[in-house]
């Protein structure tokens, strides 16, 4: 209440009181006293006494609307007309009643009260869509469209004062694969968790936005590009420690691009498209963190012009397999043969497969390219069988595991050339199942009970242990060439020694590829080994070649 008269201020709560209230109040009756007071307390209300002496009701009314807009003021008076009341509504009071009718008082607070509540409500929901307006609801963090705002506004700061500013665009590696397999809300709970764990590392003045999906951008004001290397390195292993999610401990790796400026761009729009182009290229180059380097855009031109090409290239039948012989090491007789793409480019001539498969996996033409080198592989075995049988090994990527029609378009390719299952083995990667454990697991139980051969390829270079595999429907290890090429010096004996005893006695068979030399050969012979492949036994060749090679070879064995 502000007013000078204690006898008012008893009239006003038994007023109050009567109406059923239980009044917390206080009197003041000077300016000073006032903004103490409601810098003190959040009031509920309001009396303003008009004939006040130590502030004029004006004044008071206008501190009480700039302190709270929304707390309801009601003005007291010993008399007072019409133009007494409308001067006191235009200074912002909600009523104006006299003293004589303090029976009005209570009513009138009921009414402001419930209104102020919706008031406040209102303005709440304002204040929200404002903020959603430029935030990220899910992990609060400033959405594209404040970033832009931010990034413009430290741009012409950094312009003015002839300092840097670094800007950073971070993506996560598999989240879709986490998506996909773990379902949305671990998703969520994983952008939340990436998005408090950078801003937490980072000074205030820094900016964290979230751009979309599993995209972020940081803005680094009075930096350069060193700077900026050393926080995103920073960034990358703080992403990288696990997260708990659903009990459960998740770990991601991510793709970080740089842009600076000066050097890269003075523009918003061209830091951020730089940035972009640089985080692709640190994805697509595995490398973790990439700077802006005008020699991208180009690199990102000829990634686009590849996929084009390639999606020609598949309907065009560019793809051709050469086959390269897997060899029983006791016997020496051939009893397999991997299946090797190449693709036959129109301009570059024989393409390798670490120059497009990574390139077929991002884009999903993994699928299409798999289905013909597939059915190519079934069908140049088939049309004559050899005589031995053997088997032929095409390679998966993990993403064409996911596709639970596989089993199904295998068994008919099959079918159709009349080819036995036991005359297809399939080359798995240990990652395959970190991706969607459910779904590839499936696929392969299914590939497994239709007879095809399971081959874990490249073993020793991912992260499954033995014991995991015992799990999985595996016929064969593959131990990775890089073990095998340096088979004779110390270390990897004990790796190549302990993997093949250690299948052994999961009943699986060990092949070694990468076998270059006789005495790598004669190694793995005294190891154990039951198969190896390798150039020191034959390079890989087409398959007219390789079937010629064959027949003499397994001659050369029978004698
Ligand atoms: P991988 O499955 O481990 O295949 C073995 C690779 O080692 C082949 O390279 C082969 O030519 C090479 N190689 C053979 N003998 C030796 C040797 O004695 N020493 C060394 N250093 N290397 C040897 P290539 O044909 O370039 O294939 C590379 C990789 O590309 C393959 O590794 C496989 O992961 C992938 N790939 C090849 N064909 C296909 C395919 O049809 N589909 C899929 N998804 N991936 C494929
Ligand atoms: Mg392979
Ligand atoms: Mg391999």
């Amino acid at each position: 209440m502000i007013g000078d008269s204690p006898a008012d201020e008893t009239l006003v709560v038994e007023a109050l009181t009567r109406g059923g209230y239980d009044v917390a109040h206080q009197r003041v009756n000077d300016s000073e006293a006032l903004t103490a007071a409601l810098g003190r307390r959040a009031s509920s209300i309001a009396i303003v006494d008009a004939t006040v002496t130590g502030v004029p009701a004006a004044v008071a009314l206008d501190l009480i609307r700039v302190h709270d807009a929304d707390l309801p003021c009601i003005v007291i008076a010993d008399w007072g007309g019409d133009e007494a009341v409308v001067a006191a509504m235009r200074c912002g009071a909600r009523d104006f009643i006299l003293k004589r009718h303090l029976e009005r008082l209570a009513p009138a607070v009921d009414r402001e009260l419930g209104e102020a509540g919706a008031r406040r409500e209102r303005r709440r929901a304002e204040k929200r869509l404002a903020y959603l307006a430029y935030h990220d609801p899910l992990t609060d963090l400033p959405n594209r469209l404040l970033l832009h705002d931010r990034l413009a506004q430290a741009l012409r700061v950094a312009a003015r004062t002839s300092t840097s500013l670094a800007l950073l665009i971070l993506d996560l590696n598999g989240f879709k694969e986490i998506n996909d397999t773990l379902g949305h809300h671990a998703g969520d709970r994983l952008l939340q968790c990436v998005a408090s764990r950078v801003r937490g590392m980072l000074r205030d003045a820094d900016t964290v936005a979230r751009l979309g999906g599993d995209e972020f951008a940081i803005v680094l004001p009075v930096t350069d590009v060193n700077g900026a290397l050393l926080t995103a390195e920073k960034v990358l292993h703080e992403i990288e420690q696990p997260c708990v999610i659903d009990h459960r401990a998740l770990s991601v790796r991510s793709s970080l691009g740089i842009s600076c400026f000066p050097e890269h761009g003075t523009s918003a729009e061209a830091l951020l498209q730089r940035a972009d182009v640089a985080m692709y290229v640190a994805k697509s180059d595995r490398v973790g963190i990439a700077v802006y380097a005008p020699s991208q855009d180009r690199h990102t031109h000829r990634r686009l012009t590849l996929i084009s090409e390639l999606r020609t290239g598949l309907d065009e039948n560019q793809f051709t397999l050469e086959y390269q012989p897997i060899v029983h090491l006791p016997t020496n007789v051939v009893t397999g043969v991997e299946a090797l793409v190449r693709w036959n480019h129109p301009k570059q001539g024989r393409v390798m497969p670490d120059g497009f498969i990574h390139l077929a996996e991002q884009t999903g033409l993994i699928n299409p390219l798999t289905t013909i080198i597939l059915e190519t592989a079934i069908r140049e075995w088939s049309q004559p069988p050899p005589v031995p049988p053997l088997t032929v090994a095409v390679n998966l990527s993990p993403r064409t595991l996911q596709d639970p029609g596989l089993p199904r378009r295998i068994a008919d390719m099959l079918a159709v050339y009349g080819a036995p299952p036991q005359s297809l083995a399939l080359e798995i990667t240990e990652n395959i199942l970190m991706s969607d454990p459910v779904r590839s697991m499936d696929c392969l139980k299914g590939l497994h009970e239709m007879g095809v051969r399971i081959v874990i390829d490249d073993f020793g270079t991912g992260y499954s242990s033995l014991s995991y595999l015992r799990r999985l429907p595996v016929d064969e290890l593959k131990i990775d060439r890089s073990f095998i090429t340096g088979l004779l010096e110390g270390a990897d004996d004990v790796i190549v020694r302990s993997t093949i005893d250690l299948a052994h006695n999961l009943g699986l068979t060990v092949v070694a590829e990468g076998v270059e030399s006789d005495e790598v050969h004669a190694r793995l012979m005294a190891l154990g080994c039951d198969a190896v492949q390798g150039t020191f036994i034959r390079a890989p060749a087409p398959m007219a070649e390789v079937r010629a090679w064959i027949g003499s070879q397994n001659l050369l064995g029978l004698m």
